[in-house]
């Protein structure tokens, strides 16, 4: 039932850190907004997102192909995003200061590497060092990251773009729908997990509210596109469930979106414009044949694709095991539903023909879910499927066969936070690297939790604006350009606010 979307014109408003090997940082908690520059405004902004993905998780994988990634190569500008959350705990404050930075999570370099034996443990997890102990202590979560990163705001571990107080922010995807640009959401994971919700310009004081999450995406006229895991009527291992179960979207959305009687609200009269006019139907895409037929062609006006699957498309799969390392490929993958390129190919159809650009957000979510479980192999998994989108996508930009290239489209590559793999013998030899075998093999390595760090995250950046990166001022003392995640929201929400030179309409 797919309808021809209907051309929609809309009014241009103004327009290693390895383990705390690198060089020394020192604890700055805040950076300014990078420097305005005249003209250098991208028409279109990719965010591409590896959930949890930290240096030496980028490693592993790199370990396993046996060559570099397509975001290492000299074209692509390299930096690092500190992490850290504003306070712990996943409630709003009451207090008197609740905007107020807790120095106790701000990373610190020489807390974050300091290899004084350390006898205790924490969840069946030894420290063995007090720097390990310290990462894991003061680590973030995918929800205060993503705030900092598609709102430009620190905020309290749990927030979905509320700042410490639980007050709504602005966010990158509002501004881009309010700037006539077309937003698409992609992820491995529900489309109301944190990094989703986040990037979709919802606000909630808790994660976990999925139905109110999911329910704000489909009724805000933000996004075109919404594509991910989540489906009621299929469990993690793709088979049809006996009865629905209704954990990321209420049973009622899910009825009428089945129907396609579940439409965006009616934009307030007066108001900045927004992505519609009038309220528009989402049209529900489920079948992965039907996914796949949407990488051309016309594409409906809203679209919801949900993979056949509960949780992740792939990852939880069965046999699933904490502490499985089958190396990728051990195990029949989930049939029937689709991967994160088809669902990114979906997705950029349906937002490429928006005369004013797009901004797109696209996440291997379940990257971090493979690393929460200790599934090295699975991990790899999720982030081959990750980075092979990550090369249709730049061959895409190579060609510019799709209107768009590296001229006016600004891609952002980094991860929301780290999690502490190490080297195989890192109990005994502090921060001791990933261990590299040779491709098509695991690398030698040890988990030291089944949850995240604070260590800082690769970011790389090419494309129109990529330099802007440049003048966000950097919290290292040293050769290293190492900012926090909020200077990145702050730049995108930059980038699409200033007046561009192609804001003629
Ligand atoms: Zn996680």
């Amino acid at each position: 039932m797919i309808r021809t979307a209907t051309h929609r014109f809309r009014p241009a408003v103004l327009a290693c850190l390895a383990a705390g090997t690198a060089t020394g940082l020192v604890a700055v908690p805040e950076t300014r907004g990078a420097a305005a520059a005249e003209g250098d405004q991208p028409r279109n902004i990719i965010v591409f997102i590896a959930d949890g993905c930290g240096e030496s998780t980028h490693r592993a994988y790199e370990c396993w192909r046996g060559e570099p990634m397509v975001y290492q190569g000299p074209e692509w500008s390299r930096y690092d995003a500190t992490t850290y959350a504003l306070r712990p705990g996943s409630r709003p404050s009451r207090g008197v200061e609740p905007l107020e930075q807790d120095p106790r999570y701000v990373y610190d370099f020489d807390l974050a590497s300091d290899t004084t034996p350390d006898e205790g443990s924490s969840g069946g997890y030894p420290f063995h060092v007090r720097g390990y102990r310290w990462l894991r202590a003061t680590a973030p979560d995918s929800a205060n990251t993503a705030t900092s990163i598609f709102a430009g705001v620190s905020t309290y571990t749990g927030a979905i773009n509320v700042d410490g107080a639980g007050t709504p922010v602005p966010s990158v995807s509002r501004a881009a729908a309010d700037a006539g640009k077309a937003v698409g959401i992609v992820s491995t994971v529900p489309y109301s997990h944190a990094t989703p919700a986040c990037a979709a310009g919802t606000s909630v004081v808790q994660r976990e509210m999925y139905h109110e999450i999911t329910h704000q995406m489909l009724t805000s006229d933000i996004c075109t596109v919404i594509a991910g895991a989540g489906h009621p009527e299929f469990d993690d291992s793709a088979q049809r469930r006996e009865s629905p179960k209704y954990k990321f979207i209420s049973e009622e959305d899910w009825t009428a979106l089945r129907s396609g009687t579940l439409a965006t609200s009616t934009p307030v009269a007066g108001a900045t414009a927004g992505v519609h006019d009038t309220p528009a139907a989402w049209t529900l895409v489920d079948d992965v044949d039907t996914i796949r037929s949407l990488a051309t062609g016309d594409t409906p006006e809203r679209l919801f694709i949900v993979g056949r699957a509960a949780q992740t498309l792939q990852q939880i799969r069965a046999p699933h095991q904490n502490g499985d390392s089958t190396p990728p490929g051990g195990h029949p993958r989930n049939t029937g539903v689709p991967t994160l390129s088809e669902l990114t190919l979906a997705a950029i159809n349906a937002v490429d023909d928006d005369p004013d650009g797009f901004f797109l957000m696209v996440e291997g979510g379940a990257v971090d879910w493979a690393m929460h479980d200790n599934q090295i192999g699975r991990m790899i998994e999720e982030m081959d499927d990750y980075h092979s989108t990550l090369e249709t996508v730049c061959a895409m930009l190579d060609s510019g066969d799709r209107g768009f290239d590296w001229s006016d489209t600004l891609v952002v590559v980094t991860a929301d936070h780290d999690h502490l793999l190490l080297g195989p013998d890192s109990d005994t030899v502090p921060f001791q690297p990933l261990e590299d075998r040779g491709e098509g093999n695991l690398p030698g390595f040890r988990w030291h939790s089944n949850s995240h760090s604070n260590i800082p995250v690769p970011l790389f950046a090419r494309g129109k604006g990529a330099d802007r990166f440049e003048s966000i001022p950097t919290t290292a003392a040293g050769p290293k350009r190492v900012f926090h995640q909020t200077a990145i929201g702050r730049l995108l929400l930059d980038l699409i606010d200033e007046p561009t030179a192609a804001a003629s309409d």
